[in-house]
């Protein structure tokens, strides 16, 4: 089985503080922790942590963070041939996080909004051999659309996190098999506030399939035949981050390895809750045989 991910690659740089600084204030952080993030690396990250051959499809720059993330690639066996190398920085992310676990964001794109069509399109064959194309919406959107188009015409599935949300074509909707919100980015897209109904009109705009994380609650799948609902596991959940990156790594692995779709979407919770009771991001996406293992102790 094997995915090609077009997507984002970062640095974070998480400042642990007591406090979120004020406007004007100066605060100093307790620790600063520095991790490979961007929700397409993430999401590479957890489908080749769970069994599926990866390739990621990126832009870094010439620095230090770019050769980082590059230099972390081969600890989760993927690949580096499809990452471009640009003029510009790496993305970087600077991320405050305060001893209630609420946090500020500041992302510079650099590299990832370099990624570019014409690089992409030198990866045809990847794409058209692939089970799975997965996209975010971390790079320009232009780019995310013409990968889209062309993986809908090399007959690869499409598989599209429209995160962080921002409004699409609606030409392109009919070219999407699987779109996979969370109840945020639901709202935003279809204009629902009600789950049921958001993910009715993304059918209705042309998605084939569509699956909404609903966070501790897990997850609901709907297409034109069926709705199904798998309730999350409970767990002490100590770090949100990267939760939904792990989710989608663990659907698809379990699609793609022909689990049926109730079961795939209880792999994926089962990704995402283990993901959720460690810190940090990356670092938090477990294994397949860890996953199995919290599958075994859960009875699930
Ligand atoms: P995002 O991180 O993209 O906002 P969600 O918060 O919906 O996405 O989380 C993605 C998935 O991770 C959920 O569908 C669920 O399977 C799992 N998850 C998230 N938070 C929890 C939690 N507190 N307890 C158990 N599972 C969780």
């Amino acid at each position: 089985m094997k995915a090609v991910v077009i997507g984002s690659m970062n640095m974070d740089y998480t400042m642990v503080v007591d406090h979120l600084p004020a406007r004007g204030e100066t605060v100093t952080a307790v620790r600063l922790r520095t991790s490979a993030g961007g929700k397409g690396l993430n999401q590479a990250v957890a489908l080749a942590r769970l069994g599926v051959e990866v390739v990621m499809v990126g832009a870094v720059g010439d620095d230090a963070s770019g050769k980082a993330l590059l230099g972390n690639l081969p600890k989760d066996h993927i690949p580096d041939f499809a990452i471009k190398k640009v003029d510009d920085s790496t993305g970087n992310a600077f991320i405050t996080v305060d001893s209630q676990g609420h946090n500020t964001i500041v992302v510079y794109p650099g590299a990832n909004y370099k990624l570019d069509m014409g690089w992409v399109e030198s990866f045809k064959g990847e794409i058209a051999s692939a089970d799975f194309v997965v996209m975010q919406m971390e790079i320009p959107l232009d780019t995310v659309v013409s990968s889209i188009e062309l993986a809908h015409s090399l007959g690869t599935t499409v598989v599209l996190n429209p995160a962080p949300a921002l409004p699409l074509p609606p030409e392109i909707y009919p070219m999407i098999d699987l779109i996979v919100p969370n109840e945020t980015e639901l709202t935003l897209l279809t204009g629902q506030n009600d789950v049921l109904e958001g993910a009715r009109k993304l059918l209705e705009m042309g998605a084939k399939a569509v699956v909404v994380t609903l966070g501790s609650s897990g997850c609901l799948y709907e297409d034109t035949s069926q709705e199904i609902l798998v309730e999350g596991f409970k767990v002490n959940a100590v770090d949100s981050t990267a939760a939904g990156d792990a989710f989608i790594g663990g659907l698809l692995s379990a699609l793609g390895r022909r689990e049926d779709i109730r079961t795939a979407m209880t792999f994926a919770n089962a990704v995402g809750a283990i993901t959720v009771t460690r810190p940090g991001a990356q670092e938090s996406i477990p294994t397949y045989e860890e996953v199995k293992d919290f599958l075994r102790r859960r009875g699930a």
